[in-house]
């Protein structure tokens, strides 16, 4: 049995981590100040005696034995990373050094959940580890892009100076159940408004592109790195790469649920990136036969099924 730590655990991609982690024999301590997650997403785990849940902010040091740690702590909608930009800087950058520190102590094996952000408005298209980015450092995303790249810099030098044995994962947008409702982001927003029969709100014409990866197949990919062999590193992108425009993704959800919502058009917010779509030659040569397997359609099925079932409760 290994003791493992996800920080942000509590959230919705660390929400499923626990969960999958205790299913397969762990003992999992999460830690989360509750920003962007709740304590409802976790509920269900706390009867299990090999879960532990601690109400505490990254920034501040932690002291506890691991064998394994996930850094995940850090909010990911932009939505919810632009409320507080200097705070969104400080739990990537001090939330790392504290978890680095943690696993230099107890010699644990850490993974940090990085982002397909660090590639910013990227101009090659689809996007190789080797691609260094194409990053605003002062615009409205850089506290998270530029906190997130700060991080893997501090991952890969106390590997380098500490020997701490990390690994390192480009997560790209990943959608599924337990996507807090007001999270901001396009999954979240357009089935919550085609439920509600509320307007669908397309930010600029439509025609940019996401590449959108369901949890299921995001938390394998995230075992199967942290299994890697120890001379794998990464970085590695996480995520599926089959693009659909913003528009074509409208148009499925509202066939999907079946509404009559009208689609309005909003400005395009600043530095909002045209395209994104993973190259995973990388991870499919080293996670030990992973391959994101669940078509977009499938994965809306059971998210669209988690939103009714939240509205039917009076939660939305
Ligand atoms: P989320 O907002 O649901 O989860 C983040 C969790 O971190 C929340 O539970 C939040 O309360 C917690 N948290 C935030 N600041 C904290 C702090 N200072 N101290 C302690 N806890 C704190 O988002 P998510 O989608 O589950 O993302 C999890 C991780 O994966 C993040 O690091 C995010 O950057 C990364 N990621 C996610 C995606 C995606 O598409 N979902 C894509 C790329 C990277
Ligand atoms: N988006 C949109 N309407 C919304 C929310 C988002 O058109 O209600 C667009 C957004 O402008 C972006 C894409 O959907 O082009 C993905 O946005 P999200 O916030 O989910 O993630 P990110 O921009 O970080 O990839």
């Amino acid at each position: 049995m290994k003791r493992i730590l996800i920080t942000g655990g509590a959230g919705f991609i660390g929400s499923h981590l626990c969960e999958r982690l205790l299913n397969e024999g762990n003992e999992v301590i999460c830690i989360d100040n509750f920003f962007t997650g709740s304590k409802r997403n976790v509920a269900h785990l706390l009867d299990n005696a090999y879960f532990e849940l601690i109400r505490h902010d990254v920034t501040m040091p932690f002291f506890v034995e691991a064998d394994e740690i996930y850094n995940l702590a850090c909010p990911a909608s932009p939505v919810h990373y632009q409320i507080n930009p200097i705070k969104t800087i400080k739990t990537s950058v001090m939330g790392s050094i504290n978890a680095l520190g943690l696993a230099k102590r107890t010699k644990a094996r850490i993974l940090q959940a990085s982002t397909s952000e660090v590639y910013g408005s990227p101009d090659i298209q689809p996007q190789p580890e080797s691609y260094w980015g194409h990053v605003n450092p002062i615009g409205p995303r850089s506290c998270y892009d530029e906190g997130k790249r700060c991080a893997e810099s501090l991952f890969m030098n106390y590997h380098i100076s500490n020997q701490v044995d990390i690994k390192i994962a480009r997560i790209f947008n990943t959608y599924g159940p337990r996507m807090n409702p007001q999270d901001g982001r396009v999954i979240a927003n357009f089935v919550v408004q085609a439920l509600k029969g509320e307007p669908i709100t397309i930010y600029g014409d439509g025609s940019q592109t996401r590449s959108f990866q369901y949890i299921s197949d995001l938390v394998d990919g995230l075992i199967k790195l942290m299994n890697s062999p120890s001379d794998f590193h990464g970085p590695v992108n996480i995520g599926n790469p089959e693009e659909f425009t913003v528009s074509e993704l409208a148009d499925l959800i509202l066939e999907m649920t079946g509404s009559k919502s009208e689609i309005t058009y909003l400005p395009l917010p600043t530095d909002d990136p045209m395209q994104r779509k993973p190259d995973i030659t990388l991870a499919k040569e080293n996670l030990n036969g992973w391959n994101p397997g669940v078509k977009l359609r499938e994965g809306l099925e059971a998210t669209i099924g988690y939103y009714q079932q939240l509205l039917h409760e009076g939660e939305l």
